[in-house]
């Protein structure tokens, strides 16, 4: 699939919200599934939709625009872009009046979208890692508040014992419809019902501890793995800790933050690092000791070894994230001259310079 988002709109790469809403909109209301029977259609809907949801988030697009379409598309999953997206409203809040029946936005992108039910929600962390940390993986500790499984009657609601009766509220239909006055006419509109989520069915008698919500509010700290490999902007994702639903148990996504190092800097997987070598080694050739992720390393200093020349220690970099292979370390060597010689030093520097067939281009004594 052609993956350039800005493509699929047809707007420039500049566009503002506005241009894309508009454009949006347009191709939305043209390739509908529901007035478009063309082959292909169906398909490019969904394509137009995924662009939207990624563009009309200004934190999406913007990871989009630094990563480009394809690594981007490795990094978010389906679920990832539309998550939040809802087609129901956006359409609704463009004034754009169309029916998608019964989870339509589900069937199409192949899961569950904006169905009812009790649906708990995803949940969003950050955590702050070292350099270090992010190049071996760790594990930290995160604090999380979240809405969880009531342990007394197992998230179901109803009281231990209870039975499973026709619900009161809606009268077992799962629906409950209002119906308002507005300026167009008398509208009615169907909910799912907030007792039983839309299955007709409740307890006899609700749980005790929870009121009947199957959830309880917790705070507590988890311990959780950081991958080796990951980077700022990296969204890790812990299945079913997110909120408790009795349809579905949100995620927990993670948002890492490496902290810059002081002596390592990153650019992708790689890193720089400078490494201060004394003149006479840059000349004569040696070993220095070298910071690597793994601890000092000693590396060969060849002969003439000129300042500002790079040595690179393949595969010393950081491991790449969710894939086999590290980066590379590119260390720098700074040629040092010492500031103040003792006598004996300069005796031998200037025999060495009196030595040096190029003394008069330079003009010493
Ligand atoms: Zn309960
Ligand atoms: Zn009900």
């Amino acid at each position: 699939m052609d993956n350039d988002y800005y493509k699929i709109l047809g707007v420039p790469k500049n566009a503002s919200e506005d241009d894309i809403k508009n454009a949006y909109r347009q191709l939305a209301l043209k390739f509908h599934p529901d007035r478009n029977k063309d082959k292909g259609a169906e398909e490019h809907f969904k394509h137009i939709n995924e662009a939207y949801a990624v563009l009309s988030d200004p934190e999406k697009r913007k990871q989009y625009d630094a990563y480009g379409p394809d690594a981007f598309n490795q990094r978010y999953t389906q679920e990832d872009i539309f998550r939040n997206f809802n087609i129901d409203e956006i359409f609704k809040n463009m004034g754009i009046n169309m029916d998608f029946g019964s989870g339509m936005f589900g069937d199409i992108f192949g899961f569950p979208g904006s169905r009812g039910g009790d649906l708990g929600n995803d949940i969003l962390a950050r955590t702050d890692v070292t350099l270090l940390q992010a190049a071996h993986g760790t594990e930290k500790e995160i604090s999380l508040r979240h809405v969880a499984r009531c342990e007394n009657c197992k998230g179901s609601g109803a009281e231990p014992g209870s039975k499973i009766v026709s619900c009161d509220r809606c009268g077992g239909s799962g629906q409950i419809a209002t119906t308002r006055r507005t300026p167009f006419g008398v509208m009615q509109t169907i909910t799912t019902c907030t007792k039983c989520y839309g299955n007709g069915k409740a307890p006899s008698k609700t749980c005790r501890i929870c009121s009947g919500t199957g959830k309880r509010h917790s705070e507590n700290r988890i311990k959780v793995t950081i991958p080796k490999g990951v980077d700022t902007g990296t969204r890790l994702r812990v299945k079913g800790m997110g909120d408790f639903g009795k349809d579905r148990v949100g995620d927990l996504y993670i948002d890492v933050n490496v902290m810059p190092d002081r002596k390592f800097r990153r650019s992708g997987d790689n890193i720089h690092v400078d490494v201060s070598v004394p003149f006479y080694v840059a000349a004569l050739g040696g070993e220095v000791a070298v910071p690597t992720l793994e601890g000092e390393k000693k590396v060969k200093v060849d002969e003439g070894t000129q300042s500002d020349s790079e040595i690179m220690l393949k595969g010393h970099g950081i491991p790449h994230f969710n894939r086999n292979g590290a980066g590379d370390e590119i260390v720098r060597i700074v040629v040092d001259v010492p500031k103040s010689l003792t006598k004996e030093q300069r005796d031998y520097l200037e025999k060495f310079a009196s030595l040096d067939s190029k003394k008069k281009k330079f003009g010493i004594f």
